[in-house]
């Protein structure tokens, strides 16, 4: 039996769930979740969200102007401007939603400095603001009687049909037909696509693919961003130290035990990402030696355990004290600036087809996104979208065809995923490796080619492994 909504949102990341929430409650909406609704990136932001609330110590245009010089003066700046001034509203409402920020003994909210930032301007919740927001929001959208929530269902393909879009999802072992007037990609990111990687296991670029086959544009795929400090125990996904603790006065230093960064960059410890990780790799050659640490002994163990008790017990079960030890760190895969590409109301170059959150490209974080400002992405534009979609209505009924699963039979080639991964590690972690890039993307090509052409069984794991290999193709592809 098809099922029939005005609106589906693939993804219930903080994107995803904060566009069904603010999407007109007349519409009946279905929200997708690939895996249970706390396997996103979102669940895992630690530091917390940018916005300026201050203007008194504080200005936009100073946040605006930090997000353009961390983003190589690459940003939308339309873009960048809304998402600056609507972050006083994005917050409001997160308190309205029972968010529970951090705050000074006075009451006031407290707000930390992180790399790139010129004023501390980064609301948080301990150091597990994503969980904070992503449970408030979740528990939100289950008693929304509009919002219909499947998890475990993956959107497996989407085709263009009369008024919308007919949706193939696989659901618990099924595969089911869903049609819809307008459809919000809310995928997340491609983390997956590398050997080492803070990103949840969902970060597989479905959502890119997804957009690719119906026609949308793609834009800067290859603007990959690495975070400096994920604690370095060779895990597939790491887990992050994070930014505001070399705000809050924590030191890297090189293999030696010296504070290196302020050779590199003025800015030292406040250098923004991309600066911080080319330096660890040029420091590594240049002492030969690849071991990094993040020293946090000047804090007090008060202080630690107050403001980043997560981080504190996860080092705790690896035998590391955070007050006393100096902790081995080095870069890994963090986020994607690039993506679908959309216009300021987040609708992609195919007509209601909408992409919110880490799969789309607003163009807000230019080629190097500011700590902090993704999740204020994910809540701004989200509400643009809502805002768009429910203007539109979108009541007339969509007119699929007749729906046909997919059918393959034979079991999918081992090894694909994990080749992809390698060839991607090798050939574009922080610097391309030019030599390693040309052959990569060969190899990526034939994957490509024979995950698409091959009469394979329509699994999970098939579906994730096509938009991994698009995902590599795409990147390789801009960085060639
Ligand atoms: C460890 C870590 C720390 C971070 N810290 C910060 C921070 O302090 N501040 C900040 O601003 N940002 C931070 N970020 C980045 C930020 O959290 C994310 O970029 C952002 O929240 C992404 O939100 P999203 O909703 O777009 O995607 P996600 O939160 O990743 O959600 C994606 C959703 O899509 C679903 N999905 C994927 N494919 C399919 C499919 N085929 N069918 C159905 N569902 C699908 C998934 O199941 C999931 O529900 C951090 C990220 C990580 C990984």
């Amino acid at each position: 039996m098809e099922e029939s909504f005005d609106a589906v949102v693939i993804g219930a990341g903080i994107a995803g769930l904060y566009t069904a929430l603010n999407l007109d409650p007349a519409l009946r909406i279905l929200l997708l979740a690939k895996g249970e609704m706390g396997g996103s990136n979102s669940a895992r932001a630690q530091g917390g969200l940018a916005a300026v609330l201050d203007s008194q110590e504080d200005s936009q245009d100073s946040h605006m102007n930090d997000s353009l010089i961390s983003g190589g003066f690459k940003n939308n700046t339309e873009a960048l401007k809304i998402l600056v001034s609507e972050a006083p509203k994005a917050v409001k409402s997160l308190l309205e939603y029972g968010v529970e920020f951090d705050c000074n003994p006075d009451g006031s909210l407290a707000v930390s400095l992180e790399g790139g930032h010129s004023h501390p301007r980064v609301l948080h919740c301990k150091d597990a603001t994503g969980w904070s927001i992503v449970s408030k929001l979740s528990e939100a959208a289950a008693l929304s009687r509009n919002i219909t929530i499947w998890e475990e269902a993956m959107a497996a393909d989407i085709k263009p049909a009369k008024n919308g879009f007919c949706l193939t999802v696989l659901y618990r072992g099924e595969f089911l037909p869903v049609t819809a007037g307008s459809c919000v990609l809310a995928t997340g990111g491609v983390g997956r696509v590398y050997e080492y990687t803070s990103n949840s296991s969902a970060a597989t670029g479905d959502g890119i693919l997804l957009a690719e086959r119906l026609g949308a544009k793609l834009r800067h795929m290859d603007w990959i961003q690495f975070h400096p400090t994920a604690f370095a125990d060779h895990q597939r996904e790491c887990f992050l130290l994070s930014e505001t603790m070399r705000g809050d006065g924590a030191r890297l230093l090189n293999a030696k035990g010296e504070e290196f960064l302020s050779a590199y960059d003025a800015r030292a410890e406040l250098a923004p990402r991309d600066v911080v990780c080319k330096a660890m790799l040029d420091e590594g050659i240049r002492l030969r030696d690849n071991h990094f640490f993040l020293d946090f002994t000047a804090a007090s163990p008060a202080f630690i355990r107050e403001r980043y008790p997560n981080i504190q017990a996860k080092l705790a079960a690896e035998g590391f004290d955070l007050s006393a030890d100096k902790i081995p760190v080095y870069p890994c895969q963090h986020y994607l600036m690039g993506g679908i590409d959309t216009d300021i109301h987040g609708e992609s170059s195919v007509k209601g087809l909408f992409a919110v959150g880490e799969c789309a490209h607003t163009g807000v974080h230019g080629s190097n996104r500011l700590a902090g400002n993704s999740m204020l992405e994910d809540l701004v534009f989200a509400r643009q979208i809502a805002e768009e979609i429910s203007e539109r209505g979108y009541s007339a009924p969509v007119k699929a065809g007749t729906f046909v699963p997919p059918s393959g039979t034979e079991p999918m080639p081992v090894g694909l995923r994990t080749e992809i991964r390698q060839i991607m590690q090798k050939a574009y972690f922080i610097k391309p490796d030019p030599h390693a890039v040309v052959e990569g993307f060969e190899r990526v090509r034939d994957i490509r080619s024979q995950l698409d052409k091959g009469n394979f069984a329509c699994t999970r794991a098939l579906i994730e492994a096509r938009a991994l290999a698009h995902v590599a193709y795409a990147i390789l592809k801009e960085v060639l």
